[in-house]
């Protein structure tokens, strides 16, 4: 199961946690919109709210009202192949001899299976088929025997993947992050106590301060009293597997991720691309949202061309319209976006978006600004083709709908009808980003994972249907 989601855990001096959770799980909206959860714990008692839908939707007032406590967590899920599923909404919570847990997870393990058969074995009964479900269910198991940090220790030892995971044991609140620093996951101070969350937004919203990401192998425990964190380096590694494509689309540009503003890498991305693959043209025009930033920095670096908006994007067609079917996607496109007949009409223009996943967008695109009278549509793309999917947490089609799984460059400037196309290099990616390609997790680039995935060469048979590409 692929979990592409938000995570958040505050921990405060007094007050209750549920407002300020509720907020900053506004603020990852964007990283989850099929379901939003909150447990908190007062003390005493363990408590717990988890609805399908938008965050705005899923919390009454009096849901909020009833979330005792200054410690919780939260959690946003992004929806997964067509049907929704509630039983792997989250948190997850669990009581047991040792106490109650909740957690959140974003990203993927390579080894639940395994893990839950074991599990199972010596009786343990499972929920849901989600992954959480499982780490809650080996924390439980090691919090018998151990402390808290070694438990925790002992189940990183355990697990493998990809998980940025926020964890209440009883009014105790902490962070992990899996060795290889897949998934984003930073820390930052409020006024009255510590927060901990996927992206840097979330305590922006809060108005506290960024303090760190967390590292990769570390686990971050909250004090209780708000006044500080205690860090403990529980697994060394020497190579990190960042996502690539958090920076390129998925995170807020708002956002900083491993000590880099998002918004400056995708502008970067676009200086780039145009010294790689810049072309002359009387226009150059982002594809709302996801192109804005890659489409500013392009048209600076290529001085002098006109930057203008060439399309529209109606914002009342949400991320949550889910249609199965290609037709309905084409559709969606057209509800989303309108072209702006004056930037465009009689011009020879490029637009720029972030990436192409099954060419949807880029097809419509090209055809639409053709029709209202551009003489010549150019497609610049800020990332490398997508060539395969992928396994640690962000849901992009099965291999066989990334349309440039099995075409040339050309032959995909053919299929969505441009007159030239181009992508950003790997390289590229990795000397913006400061980082080796070593470093960084590309595998919905190159189809090599920095993970041993069991079945990935089996999937390379297997059709799913599968949310819309969005934005
Ligand atoms: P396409 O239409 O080629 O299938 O998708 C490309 C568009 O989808 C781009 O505008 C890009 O911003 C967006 N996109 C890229 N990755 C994802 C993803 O993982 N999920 C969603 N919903 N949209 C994506
Ligand atoms: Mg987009």
């Amino acid at each position: 199961m692929t979990e592409k989601c938000g995570v958040v855990g505050i921990s405060l001096d007094g007050r209750d946690a549920a407002r300020p959770l509720y907020y900053s799980l506004y603020a990852l909206q964007h990283r989850g919109q099929e379901s939003a959860g909150i447990v908190t714990h007062d003390g005493f008692q363990q408590h717990s709210h988890v609805e399908m839908g938008l965050v705005g939707d899923a919390f009454s007032e009096d849901d909020i009202e009833s979330l005792n406590g200054p410690a919780g967590i939260g959690h946003v899920r992004y929806p997964t192949s067509g049907s929704v599923d509630s039983s792997c909404a989250q948190p997850f919570s669990v009581s047991f001899k040792s106490g109650s847990l909740g957690l959140s997870h974003n990203g993927n393990l390579v080894n639940a299976d395994e893990i839950r058969d074991e599990l199972a074995d010596s009786g343990h009964a499972f929920t849901s088929d989600g992954d959480t479900e499982v780490i809650a269910h080996d924390l439980a198991r090691n919090l018998l025997e151990e402390d808290l940090v070694r438990a925790v220790k002992q189940t990183m030892t355990r697990i493998h993947g990809s998980y940025s995971l926020t964890i209440t044991h009883d009014d105790t609140v902490m962070g992990v992050r899996d060795p290889q620093g897949n998934r984003p996951l930073c820390i930052g101070e409020l006024d009255d106590g510590y927060i901990l969350a996927s992206e840097s937004a979330a305590i922006d919203t809060l108005d506290g301060e960024l303090v760190r990401d967390v590292k990769p192998g570390e686990l971050v425990i909250l004090r209780a009293d708000g006044q500080g964190f205690d860090s403990y380096q529980l697994v060394e590694q020497k190579q990190t597997a960042h996502c690539f494509f958090e920076h390129v689309y998925f995170a807020r540009p708002d956002s900083v991720i491993d000590g880099k503003r998002v918004y400056e890498v995708r502008r970067d991305l676009g200086r780039k691309l145009w010294e790689e693959s810049g072309i002359d043209s009387d226009v150059v025009l982002p594809v709302p949202d996801s192109g804005r930033a890659f489409a500013s920095g392009y048209a600076e670096a290529a001085d002098d061309v006109e930057f203008a908006e060439g399309l529209m994007k109606n914002r009342y067609v949400g991320r949550t319209f889910i249609m199965p079917t290609q037709d309905e996607r084409e559709r969606a496109v057209r509800l989303k976006l309108n072209p702006i007949k004056s930037t465009i009409e009689g011009k020879t223009v490029t637009i720029i978006d972030d990436s192409i996943v099954r060419g949807t967008t880029s097809t419509q695109l090209v055809k639409l600004l053709k029709d209202v009278g551009a003489e010549e549509v150019n497609v610049r793309i800020g990332a490398p083709p997508i060539v395969a999917p992928c396994y640690m947490g962000i849901d992009m089609a099965s291999r066989d709908e990334l349309i440039a799984s099995d075409k040339s460059v050309e032959e995909v400037a053919d299929e969505i009808n441009a007159d030239s196309l181009a992508y950003l290099s790997k390289d590229a990616v990795a000397e913006v980003l400061e980082q080796s390609r070593d470093d960084l997790c590309m595998g919905c680039v190159t189809g090599e994972y920095p993970y041993d995935i069991e079945g990935e060469e089996a999937d390379r048979e297997i059709t799913r249907t599968e949310v819309p590409a969005d934005d």
